[in-house]
């Protein structure tokens, strides 16, 4: 029998509120034959996806019953979802610094990304056919520059330096006439590293090519403005933030050509055809007021959380590297490999502990091929196997942090005695 033990949650609530439904618990196992176990759930996945915030749940809700309009209805009924619909474009327009009719709501952030990246293409194919990416792209990217080339379109994928930073000198000299696009995003997913957005536009403006950033990772942990970034086009999504999931945002600068996936009615400026998905949009855009007013004080936070893990892992386990930039990355992420292990099996043992994390990304922890992230940033294939993500979230505290490290550290001794790399240690 399991009993969930809320207290020791409660010491949180100022941070958290009461309503906080994503704190961590402390359980109470007396299924053991000892006494009784008690073990944390400790949720520190947070760059995969969030729980949704109560105030976001509470916001949709009208817009899932009395208020279910079609905002493209002419009657009342569709006037009062398109009134809500083009309030939320303005919210979502003003934390980053757009205008709402730059705004195009989707699908999610994979939808924004390629909507961006092959709209802009295929909008250009009188001026050229050669665009740019990294090489540390979340796969809605990566992906889709990858499609783009059998369909004959030529990409340059930058290289980056040991901390995942996209080379600047590399961006200089691959710009052609012919280049129509530049995709470098802001933050990345597995490593929290934070991309030199403004230098990757000033050098792409040198060209007049538009630059595209996904700035999933990146929205509600540092502050994002599109003017700041000089980047034409953006995509976010709502899962990330504590709003619903499948529903994001593709901001398109005034006067960027963007040829639309789907072919339909008339909505959203005919990019992205089909009804709009209200409540959904709703709730997104509430995400993103609360993301904006708690930016400061949740970084700050959240930082604190992630230098107390890391520190404590540097100091209690051995062979560790720390992936990412020391200073330039989210304030939530810790990316680590523990050499000598494999990633998945520590992903298990710790899942078994009741503690949530990922192997690099998220993505690719359902087959044991490497991220190409880590590999792009020099790692060894070995040592790329043994990386682990922790990404915090709101709701986490201090006890979440000292339960990992001591699983951790049981765990990795574990593994190590059994494991044949051992020898090598
Ligand atoms: C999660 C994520 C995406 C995909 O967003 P979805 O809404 O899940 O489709 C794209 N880019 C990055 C960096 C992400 O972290």
């Amino acid at each position: 029998m399991r009993k969930i033990n809320d207290e020791q949650g409660e010491t949180d609530q100022s941070v958290c509120g009461p309503t906080c439904d994503c704190r961590s618990k402390a359980i109470e196992d007396s299924s053991g034959t000892e006494a009784t176990k008690v073990k944390r759930l400790v949720y520190l996945d947070h760059s995969a996806t969030t729980p949704v915030r109560p105030e976001v749940v509470e916001a949709m809700l009208p817009y899932l019953s009395g208020d279910f309009g079609n905002a493209s209805s002419v009657h009342q009924f569709g006037q009062k979802a398109r009134t809500a619909l083009e309030e939320a474009r303005e919210v979502v327009a003003d934390c980053i610094g757009a205008e709402s009719n730059e705004i195009i709501f989707t699908g999610g952030g994979t939808e924004s990304d390629n909507l961006a990246v092959q709209g802009v293409v295929h909008g250009a194919r009188k001026k050229g056919n050669h665009v740019i990416t990294s090489s540390v792209e979340h796969h809605a990217v990566y992906k889709c520059c990858k499609y783009l080339e059998k369909e004959g379109v030529e990409v340059t994928y930058l290289p980056v330096d040991e901390f995942g930073i996209v080379d600047l000198d590399s961006l200089r000299s691959s710009v052609r006439s012919d280049t129509v696009l530049v995709s470098v995003m802001l933050a990345n997913n597995e490593t929290g590293t934070i991309e030199p957005l403004s230098d990757v536009s000033a050098i792409a403006h040198e060209h007049g090519v538009p630059v595209h950033t996904d700035a999933v990772q990146a929205i509600g942990k540092i502050p994002v403005n599109v003017d700041d970034l000089g980047i034409a086009l953006l995509s976010l999504s709502g899962h990330k933030i504590y709003g619903p999931k499948g529903v994001g945002v593709l901001y398109v600068r005034r006067g960027t050509r963007v040829d639309p996936m789907f072919y339909g009615g008339h909505h959203e400026r005919r990019k992205r055809p089909g009804t709009e998905n209200v409540a959904s949009i709703i709730g997104l855009a509430k995400a993103m007021e609360l993301a904006r007013a708690e930016i400061n004080e949740t970084s700050t936070r959240l930082a604190g959380l992630r230098d107390r893990l890391q520190d404590g892992i540097l100091r209690r386990i051995d062979h560790v590297r720390l992936n990412g930039h020391p200073e330039k990355r989210l304030p939530n992420v810790l990316n680590v490999s523990i050499k000598y292990v494999e990633g998945e099996s520590l992903l298990l043992s710790l899942d078994m502990a009741g503690i949530a994390v990922s192997t690099g990304s998220a993505c690719t922890s359902g087959s044991l091929e490497p991220s190409h992230v880590l590999l792009a940033m020099g790692i060894d294939v070995t040592v790329a196997h043994g990386s682990l993500r922790f990404s915090f979230g709101r709701c986490n505290v201090d006890e979440d942090v000292d339960y990992v490290v001591d699983s951790l550290v049981e765990v990795v001794q574990r593994l190590r005695s059994m494991s044949p790399f051992n020898e090598g240690k």
